[in-house]
């Protein structure tokens, strides 16, 4: 009898130990973190959750191990109430067989570690991954062409569409911004954004802080495809484990086989994060283009990204870098059958987001978001004007404005025509302008007559006017404020193989 009384009691105090704010910090990590309801969904139900995913015996309750696990530093994405003692693949995943590439923001980095320093914890986190499966990294330097995103956030922050030119956006998931408690978040196939709480103590080598290698590594399992595990040995399991050094780290087999679920095995048992594939990838695209003689057309596309269209009707992407066109390893070129490029000229309206094709005496506007799928449609000529139907190239004239007006010049036997198109009406100037009004060229260099193509790249003051002679490649800079006009530097012309690096 005495006994009894005695275990009563003993179990008395445990409940009363912990008090209704423990109940509430219990609540809002389960809203947090399992969809917790507190209105219709049994609290001790749903305690039993992190029990099983903490490894913890699963009897409701809240005890002081269940609080040590609400208090504990981890990362923020939801935990799954899935059973198995495993990992946990999504349904969704990246496409095989490539060079994942990645981009390491700078912005906001932390200050305890050097950029050098972070640049190697994150390298080697992606690493950890590629020993196990069939999953190749390379890093990039600039974030077009990237798949994977990786920054130093602060609580409100940004997100990238790495599929829309890495459109910006607000990341409706915040991170706290403290010490502890949530140190990142990363998104599942294929979104490729990893964002780390800049107000972390983000370290290496040492047990202090927060070690940005081993969360980077468990962060980027999440966005190869992998959920939390409540394997707790795991590292998917949502805790953070603590330090561990680069010599004593080894992926768990629980993580390496959610790994090989997604992307098989790997090749020959060990790979390394590798930028030179990456380049190779690239320069086998560039050695294409290198090896084309004839640049049918190049223009600025709705994504952003600038194109480049062979006399075969292949096209290419290019990135502006540093004022040098290199070919996009991000994208694999497409062979068009349509015939949209296959015209005395184009130019692309920004925002009308359709081609104006010059055919003749006929011009078209060509709609879509894919260059394969355009829906060519005949616009009105409602004052020729000056215009006779054989422009040689023509460019964006002047910004678009709030008037959905695209004002563009069209260049006719070395001479500009203003034109500008709404909706389906175009319109001509009856008076002709001469190039060299708009353009000015080197001292010494005669004016340029014969051009074939032009396009005008960039916005605002970093607007470039691209012009095609020939082989030849003129990059013209911006000056004037009215009227947009451009001058070419004395390094031109280029060959075009110059300007793409060949
Ligand atoms: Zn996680
Ligand atoms: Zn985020």
């Amino acid at each position: 009898m005495l006994i009894l009384f005695v275990l009563l009691s003993a179990s008395y105090f445990q409940v009363e130990a912990f008090e209704s704010s423990d109940e509430k910090s219990v609540e809002k990590f389960l809203s947090n973190f399992y969809d917790y309801n507190e209105k219709s969904d049994k609290l001790s139900d749903a305690v039993k959750n992190i029990q099983k995913m903490a490894g913890l015996p699963t009897d409701g309750k809240i005890t002081k191990e269940l609080l040590a696990h609400v208090e504990k530093s981890r990362c923020g994405g939801k935990d799954s109430k899935k059973k198995s003692k495993r990992y946990n693949a999504a349904q969704s995943k990246w496409d095989k067989g490539q060079t994942y590439r990645f981009y390491i923001h700078d912005e906001r980095h932390p200050t305890t570690m050097s950029l050098g320093e972070i640049q190697r914890a994150l390298i080697i986190a992606l690493n950890y991954w590629s020993t196990a499966a069939d999953i190749y990294f390379g890093k990039v330097s600039s974030k077009q062409g990237s798949m994977f995103s990786l920054s130093f956030a602060d609580a409100e922050h940004k997100m990238y569409d790495v599929h829309n030119n890495f459109a910006e956006s607000r990341d409706p998931y915040p991170l706290d911004n403290v010490p502890g408690n949530v140190l990142a978040h990363a998104f599942f196939p294929k979104s490729g954004n990893l964002h780390f709480d800049s107000a972390e103590e983000w370290t290496e080598g040492k047990d202090d802080g927060i070690n940005l290698r081993v969360v980077a590594a468990h962060e980027m399992g999440h966005a190869i495809g992998l959920y939390h595990s409540n394997d707790p040995k795991a590292l998917m399991a949502p805790w953070y484990g603590g330090y561990i050094s680069e010599s004593d780290f080894r992926l768990p087999d629980d993580d390496s086989q959610g790994a090989i679920s997604l992307y098989g095995n790997t090749k020959n048992g060990k790979r390394f994060v590798r930028s030179d594939r990456a380049k190779r990838e690239q320069s086998s695209n560039q050695k294409e283009l290198c090896n084309t003689t004839n640049i049918n057309s190049a223009f600025q596309f709705a994504d952003g990204h600038v194109y480049v269209v062979t006399g075969n009707n292949k096209v290419f992407r290019i990135l502006l870098k540093n004022h040098s066109l290199i070919v996009d390893p991000a994208f694999k070129t497409i062979q068009l059958s349509n015939q949209i490029f296959d015209s005395d000229a184009l130019l692309y309206d920004y925002s009308g987001r359709r081609f104006v094709v010059f055919k003749g005496n006929k011009i078209f506007s060509a709609n879509g978001l894919e260059l394969e799928n355009m829906a060519l449609s005949e616009l009105n000529i409602t004052r020729f004007g000056a215009f006779q139907g054989r422009v040689n190239a023509a460019f964006v004239r002047d910004k678009a404005g709030k008037s959905n007006t695209l004002k563009f010049w069209a260049l006719q036997d070395g001479e500009l025509i203003a034109g500008r198109v709404k909706g389906n009406q175009v319109k001509f100037s009856r008076r002709t302008t001469k190039l060299s009004e708009i353009l000015k060229m080197p001292t010494g260099t005669k004016t340029l007559s014969n051009i074939d193509g032009a396009f005008v790249l960039g916005k605002k003051d970093n607007k470039r006017l691209i012009l095609f002679v020939g082989n030849s490649v003129y990059v013209g800079n911006p000056n004037g404020r009215k009227l947009v006009k451009y001058s070419i530097p004395a390094q031109y012309p280029k060959t075009f193989k110059q300007i793409i690096h060949c």
